[in-house]
């Protein structure tokens, strides 16, 4: 049996998981479970999948939760060090899908110990590409990518040479409002970008999508995965989301990746790696289809694309920061304190304030700098949106 443990096991891609593993379930000793606000969903499962522990990341729910679990022999946790805790528990496989930077910290500890980690989780990669490869080096751990884009490529380089490959092209549904006048982004309400065209996903994910933040990140945790250069990393949009991204190799050859849009795909091609097993999947009717569409994305309309480009070409730390100012700037936008179009203005105001204080976005890329750069980027994301409604 296959000791696991899903970090964000309340979330869209931890009940996708969850999901998959409830089809087998003889097949898996599961070790840890863990959510957020979620309790009752997060005692449920934990039962049902009879879990060593259930953690919650919020330290004053520990009661309630000890109270769901009341006779179930599940263990109950909360808060941070809890999780951290979890993530010390041997493993064989991981899945990282909590949401944002959070998800960061027991991402690495699980590393430590040697698991296989599934990386839903962008920011990982985002805020600390380089130390989270190093740790994964360092103890023998193996990551493997659940973001579907990166799934495709992945699955793209089977028995390729990373050499070889001229571009990566990741595609983009182009989120709630790729069909929206420029206009009327301005007065996008956080319904609105709630609501997903084709990928049923959590709220922050679905909005950054709608803003194309999403595919940033993504950019971002592109070059840092595949160690390809910012201008080998192409964006498309493809509003069917059936081409989940494609691979240009020197010799003018093109590998797209394609399936229905379904994230249980790219999670159980993680989960049964380097096997492939059937999935209870949507199977792909290319005529029922008839035809797939692509458009260049607007780098005007999307300014979130060209930050991660300079975030790219800058490197240290300023994906921490681009992170957590975007973090950030969407909690504002979620209270309604910001408007949509303000949350590229304030990433980009904090990414100026940080290049231009001494020194700030070149220290060693280590977990201490990371925090302090997310604490600070995320103070003066506040700021700034202070600012802009003054
Ligand atoms: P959800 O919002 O659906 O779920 C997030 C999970 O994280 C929940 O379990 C939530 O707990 C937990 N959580 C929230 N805040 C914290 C915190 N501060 N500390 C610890 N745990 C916390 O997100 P998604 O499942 O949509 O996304 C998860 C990750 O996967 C993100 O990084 C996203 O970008 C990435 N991803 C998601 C895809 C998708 O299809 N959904 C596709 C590709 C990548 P609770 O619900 O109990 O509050």
């Amino acid at each position: 049996m296959r000791k696991i443990s899903i970090f964000g096991a309340t979330g869209s891609i931890g009940q996708n998981t969850i999901d998959l593993i409830d089809r087998q379930p003889s097949a898996y000793n599961v070790v840890a479970l863990t959510g957020a606000a979620n309790i009752e969903k997060l005692a449920k499962d934990a039962r049902r999948l009879n879990a060593d522990v259930a953690v919650t990341a919020y330290e004053n729910r520990l009661e309630d939760l000890r109270a769901a679990l009341s006779g179930s022999g599940v263990e109950a946790a909360a808060g941070q060090a809890a999780l951290t805790e979890a993530a010390m528990r041997p493993a064989d496989w991981v899945m990282s899908a909590i949401v944002g930077a959070a998800g960061l910290q027991p991402g690495l500890e699980a590393l430590k110990q040697g698991a296989t980690l599934a990386l839903a989780n962008k920011e990982t990669l985002v805020c600390a590409g380089a130390l989270v490869l190093e740790t994964a080096k360092r103890h023998n751990a193996r990551l493997l990518p659940v973001d579907s884009e990166h799934s495709a490529v992945f699955q793209a380089l089977v028995g390729e040479d990373i050499e070889t490959v001229e571009r990566i092209i990741i595609t983009a549904s182009g989120g709630a409002f790729r069909d929206w006048p420029q206009r009327d982004l301005a007065n996008a309400t956080v319904e609105q970008a709630s609501s997903h065209p084709n990928w049923d996903m959590g709220q922050r994910i679905t909005i950054d999508s709608a803003s194309m933040f999403n595919k940033a990140l993504e950019m971002i945790e592109t070059k840092e995965f595949f160690g390809t250069s910012p201008d080998q990393i192409e964006v498309l949009i493809h509003p069917e989301s059936i081409v989940h991204s494609l691979v240009g190799f020197k010799d003018g050859a093109v590998m797209a990746h394609m399936g229905a849009p379904d994230m249980r795909h790219a999670i159980g091609y993680a989960l049964h790696w380097p096997e492939r097993q059937e999935l209870p999947v949507e199977r792909l009717n290319l005529a029922e289809l008839g035809q797939l569409t692509f458009q260049e994305p607007d780098e005007d309309r999307y300014p979130a694309l060209r930050l991660a480009r300079n975030v790219m070409e800058r490197g240290g730390l300023s994906g921490t920061v681009f992170n957590a100012a975007k973090e950030r700037a969407l909690d504002l936008f979620i209270a309604r304190q910001v408007g949509f179009l303000q949350m590229a203005e304030i990433v980009e105001s904090v990414l100026i304030k940080f290049e231009t204080s001494n020194g700030l976005l070149d220290a060693e890329l280590n977990l201490d700098n990371v925090l302090q750069a997310d604490h600070l980027a995320r103070k003066w994301a506040s700021e700034a949106a202070i600012q802009k409604a003054g």
